[in-house]
């Protein structure tokens, strides 16, 4: 059972880390704005909202595409940490050349978000939108380092068999969590790929991510 959603609720969301491999100061500068700004979209009561909303036209989301449903709060409730018994374990951030997220080396409540150099490229950018798509994809990472239980770290969202959610027209928790990130931020600097945000959230995708409009400007 999942604690029910009341907007009163603090999110205890952790923030990723920095990895301390990172060496160069404006890198580390610039992820650490990355993370602050995804971390402050999915914490605001914008964000939660956006959720319940879109919900209302997706239906209840997918922990997995072979899994249970929740209801969006419940996945609010489970990804805010609202609930303290889905608190997101602690995580470091790496740059590589991939997107994935898992359990630390030797640790069994930490994860590694690894996130490819062409992210920092797009958070570096000078267009809103080339961010917005860095920061879908952080909130989406994050979405893999929330546990199933208090004990030990599973994931309590995936994305296997990604493309079978795709081809259902599923939504994912994991994509509609990035693809909601996304389109607040938009949405909070007036971009006009948010002014509708149902057709904002269409476009990103809930069931995968179509990162090919994130070079359009
Ligand atoms: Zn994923």
């Amino acid at each position: 059972m999942v604690a029910p959603f009341s907007s009163d609720a603090l999110p205890s969301l952790p923030k990723p880390s920095l990895d301390p491999s990172i060496n160069d100061i404006q890198e580390r500068i610039d992820t650490q704005a990355l993370i602050d700004a995804t971390h402050s979209v999915v914490t605001s009561k914008q964000f939660a909202a956006n959720v319940e909303t879109i919900g209302t036209h997706l239906g209840d989301l997918w922990l997995s595409p072979y899994g249970d449903t929740v209801s969006p709060q419940q996945a609010v409730v489970m990804y805010l940490g609202l609930d303290p018994a889905f608190t997101g374990v602690p995580s470091t951030l790496v740059w590589g050349t991939t997107e994935q997220t898992g359990p630390r080396e030797r640790a069994t409540r930490e994860a590694t978000i690894e996130l490819s150099r062409a992210k920092l490229r797009q958070w570096r950018s000078g267009s809103v939108l080339r961010k917005s798509c860095a920061i879908n994809t952080l909130a989406h990472e994050i979405s893999h380092a929330i546990p199933q239980s208090q004990n030990g770290y599973s994931y309590q969202f995936t994305d296997r068999g990604r493309p079978w959610a795709t081809f259902w027209g599923r939504p994912l928790v994991s994509y509609t969590m990035g693809t909601v990130a996304q389109c607040t931020y938009l949405q909070s600097k007036k971009h006009r790929a948010a002014q509708t945000f149902a057709s904002c959230v269409e476009r990103w995708g809930t069931s995968h991510f179509n990162s090919a409009g994130c070079d359009d400007e």
